[in-house]
């Protein structure tokens, strides 16, 4: 049976990630044991970690100044380990609240120093991404959310805060061309368009590391995982091998640049047909509507249930929004097909035709 996934995370994996993958847990590369059996510092996984981290590399076009770590506790582990290693007691630290994930890096911020928000969306309910707002220059850092997973908005450029620019780029990570070298941290958990859960990619720049005034706890401290090649401890080995296997992926895809204009594709198709159906509306400003979680909702609340089941007898999941914003969402990620998105606009049409419109 064909699916069509729109799960927001975990979500949709490539095909051949899951049939290599599946691969790799019975016989890994033909040592006649699983890649769940060897050891994380063997002859078996020390490659895939070195490419994965390559890959990584590359495919951001990463300087030289960058180390590349795979980090246990997922993307909100970040909101805490980035203050903790980067903010002192006193100094201050520029955020912007552009939803929830946001407002949570700001909570753990204000653990460990000062915190300017800077910014905030709340009062449209998170519907636009605030721009002409002003960063305070001895901010020691920028954090910014560039796409707003629940909420459907996406910075459509990046700020130029004029100090360094923090990242968190869990929805969005390489699925459009930037200048990854304009930041000075970028994080992102995996699970949504770079592999499984389990695993947060972190690419922080070594010079941006060494100033704390406080003692981080080994685990914690960003350096030690560099000088230990991101092997540490016992890393989260199934993840970073999924991790690699969809950077792989990504590759002969073409990398950022042809998935930014693939992932145009896809949100454009499904956009076009919400602005166009008389039985969706989505309240995201235009500039700022994201290409990797599309949220709309009915126009009249009545149907909601009623296309949720309609999409289910059609194979069409994952489209029910946040419990937290309701309506619907759709998550476009670099994995899923624009055969898949087509469904979806088909279904819309059909439900539409149903229900006297169109
Ligand atoms: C999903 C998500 C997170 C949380 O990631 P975890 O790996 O579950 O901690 C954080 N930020 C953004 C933007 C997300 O989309």
């Amino acid at each position: 049976m064909q699916v069509h996934n729109f799960n927001a995370g975990p979500s949709i994996l490539p095909n051949e990630v899951l049939y290599q993958a599946s691969k790799g847990i019975l016989d890994f590369e033909g040592s006649g044991m699983s890649i769940l059996e060897v050891s994380h510092r063997g002859k078996e996984f020390t490659p895939v970690m070195e490419e994965a981290r390559a890959l990584v590399r590359e495919l951001m076009q990463l300087d030289d100044d960058f180390e590349v770590l795979f980090l246990h506790g997922g993307a909100s582990t970040q909101f805490m380990q980035v203050p903790f290693n980067l903010l002192n007691s006193g100094e201050t630290a520029a955020y912007t609240d552009t939803g929830v994930w946001a407002a949570k890096a700001i909570k753990e911020a204000r653990l460990f120093g000062e915190v300017d928000v800077v910014c905030s969306g709340k009062d449209d309910q998170y519907h636009h991404i605030p721009k002409n707002f002003s960063v305070p220059p001895q901010a020691r850092y920028l954090h910014i959310t560039t796409n707003n997973t629940i909420y459907g908005t996406q910075w459509a450029s990046m700020p130029d805060p004029g100090i360094p620019l923090v990242a968190d780029m869990s929805s969005d990570i390489l699925s459009r061309q930037l200048d990854f070298n304009r930041f000075s941290l970028i994080y992102a958990g995996a699970q949504k368009n770079t592999g499984t859960a389990g695993v947060a990619l972190v690419m922080v720049r070594k010079s941006f590391l060494g100033e704390a005034r406080r003692s981080i706890p080994t685990i914690l401290d960003y350096r030690v995982h560099i000088q230990n090649g991101s092997v540490f401890n016992t890393p989260p080995v199934f993840a970073i091998y999924i991790a690699m296997l969809t950077l792989r992926w990504l590759k002969a895809q073409g990398g950022a640049a042809a998935l930014e204009k693939i992932n145009e594709r896809k949100a454009k198709l499904l956009y076009d047909e919400i602005d166009n159906n008389p039985l969706f509306h989505c309240p995201v400003a235009v500039e700022d509507r994201s290409r990797m979680n599309v949220c709309f909702v009915a126009t009249r609340p009545e149907l909601e249930t009623p296309f949720l089941d309609f999409c289910k007898k059609e194979n069409i999941v994952g489209i029910k929004g946040h419990r937290s914003s309701g309506g619907f969402r759709a998550s476009l990620y670099n994995a899923m097909p624009e055969e898949s998105v087509q469904v979806l606009v088909e279904a819309m049409r059909e439900f539409a035709r149903q229900h006297g419109e169109g």
